[in-house]
């Protein structure tokens, strides 16, 4: 693997930190509720994966303001990610196990707080690394 590329589980599809080599295990595949592929770990990067021209995205409007996105053909464990353009306001105050905790009020923010956050850990922006 080239100097300083993120090296991608091709079992669980977990991305890593860039690094000059890929990691010896992968933590996803190696926790008790995974597994790891019986051929063994194994590895691939974004750059290998698109000069490979196997795989492409599919997106799709699945309704008024929410997309889908789904490798083609199925890579790792085959997700699809969900894009909504907005969160609208919840009907209800209170949320049960949300992150094993209960808000008792203002869900609504709480949502919207949670889905900024996100926001900023895929920007990049929400922790100091
Ligand atoms: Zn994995």
């Amino acid at each position: 693997m080239p100097l300083s590329l993120s090296a991608i589980c091709t079992t669980c599809g977990t991305q890593y930190p860039p690094s000059s080599e890929p990691p010896h295990t992968c933590v996803i595949c190696n926790d008790e509720r995974q597994y790891v592929h019986p051929d063994g770990q194994s590895w691939t990067t974004l750059e290998g994966l698109r000069l490979e021209r196997t795989y492409k995205n599919e997106i799709l409007g699945e309704e008024d303001g929410l997309y889908s996105m789904t490798t083609r053909p199925s890579f790792a464990i085959g997700q699809t990610a969900y894009m909504a353009e907005k969160v609208s306001t919840l009907k209800f105050e209170r949320l049960y196990n949300a992150f094993h905790r209960i808000v008792r009020d203002n869900a609504s923010q709480s949502v919207q707080k949670s889905a900024e956050r996100y926001i900023a850990a895929l920007e990049g922006t929400l922790f100091d690394t």
